[in-house]
């Protein structure tokens, strides 16, 4: 018989959501503790899309990562019994002298990618002198529908207790302190708690805050957008990012050029407008003019100079922590997820 290791992870974001799944087909009993309800609207993963794409510029290990993280998505979505993935391709501008090199290398990392003239996607804002690489298998993950098929399958687990409003307070080899003075013990701990991961373990993180709009098109335009594909390095200056709206989702638009260092997740005393302003000014998507403005929402990213872009990072003999990052925490959750449950593989063996 297989050895079982009772597991607790403080955080049920994508990644702690995920790592339970991975623990639980592993054979280990798993205790997931969110501060919130389960999944939680306050964290960071709870949104409605994360862009998904393998391509990096220059750096072949992380495509190859990239790649494998996109073949466990298309796994999961079985494994959960959900559909979740939009495979609606990401568009990037590169300027035109660069266009060549970046789809040859593309190519040769076994991507299917083409090029494509901005007159073709007239809707999206290129940069002056660019055109698009369009990797025709990036796309879309609904994020909310990927929290909701994850505790759906956990709920139904023998091996899972899902703890919704149980902070945790502080954690030790081998054991939790909960707000409130209840301590649980665990053979392995998991800090999943994304921005608000130094609460919880002593990293030299960097927070980042960045602002995101959303937009409904006009109604002429609603068609067009619902085979349109995602969109990277666009705006005047290409550092905007979109997302299109399709599936019950609105369509999203962001920019490297409106993410700030930030002392603090609390968020409510910074009034959004001037970051909506900057955003709706960034020729992100053309006549801007004509969309509804939803909502604007802010949302928090740690950077690590220390763990850089490693999947976790051990703070414990037996304790591990993932600090949420910027632009591809979501799409590596499942490889985090895979590295933790392979992990204690390895230690019992
Ligand atoms: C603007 C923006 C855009 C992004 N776009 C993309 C993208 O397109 N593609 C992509 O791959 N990634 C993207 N990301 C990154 C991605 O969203 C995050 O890396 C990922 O969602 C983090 O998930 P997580 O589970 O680690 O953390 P979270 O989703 O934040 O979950 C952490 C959970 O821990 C809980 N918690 C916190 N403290 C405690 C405590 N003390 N006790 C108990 N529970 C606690 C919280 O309530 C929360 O539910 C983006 C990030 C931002 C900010």
């Amino acid at each position: 018989m297989k050895p079982v290791r009772q597991v607790v992870i403080a955080g049920a974001g994508v990644t702690g959501l995920l790592t339970a799944v991975e623990c639980a087909l592993a054979g280990h009993r798993v205790t997931v503790l969110d501060r919130g309800a389960i999944p939680n609207p306050a964290s960071s993963s709870f949104d409605h899309h994360r862009a998904i794409r393998a391509f990096a510029w220059g750096d072949p290990a992380t495509t190859r990562r990239k790649v494998a993280a996109r073949r466990r998505w298309l796994e999961l979505e079985t494994t959960l019994g959900a559909r979740f993935y939009r495979r609606v391709g990401i568009v990037s501008a590169w300027p035109c002298a660069e266009a060549d090199a970046v789809l040859a290398e593309a190519a040769a990392a076994g991507l299917p990618v083409s090029a494509v003239e901005p007159e073709k996607l007239p809707h999206l804002g290129f940069p002056a002198d660019s055109v698009g690489v369009l990797e025709a298998d990036a796309g879309v993950l609904l994020a909310e529908r990927v929290l909701s098929a994850a505790v759906k399958w956990l709920s139904a687990h023998p091996a899972v207790t899902l703890r919704p409003w149980s902070k945790v307070d502080s954690v030790h080899s081998g054991r939790i302190e909960l707000d409130g003075g209840e301590s649980l013990g665990a053979d392995h701990v998991l800090i999943a708690a994304g921005p608000w991961t130094p609460d919880l373990a002593d990293l030299p993180a960097v927070l980042h805050r960045q602002t995101m709009v959303y937009l409904r098109p006009p109604d002429d335009l609603v068609r067009w957008w619902e085979n349109a594909p995602g969109g990277g390095r666009l705006g005047a200056d290409g550092r905007a990012w979109l997302l299109p709206p399709g599936d019950g989702t609105l369509l999203k638009i962001s920019s490297d050029a409106v993410c700030r260092e930030v002392e603090s997740t609390d968020s409510a005393e910074e009034s959004q407008d001037p970051w909506l302003e900057k955003l709706l000014g960034a020729s992100i998507v053309s006549d801007v003019d004509r969309y509804t403005v939803v909502a604007t929402k802010s949302c928090h990213y740690l950077s690590d100079p220390d763990a850089g872009d490693a999947l976790l990072t051990r703070v414990g003999p037996a304790v591990w922590s993932r600090s949420a990052c910027g632009g591809t925490g979501f799409t590596t959750a499942p490889l985090a997820a895979r590295q933790f449950a392979e992990t204690l593989t390895e230690e019992i063996a």
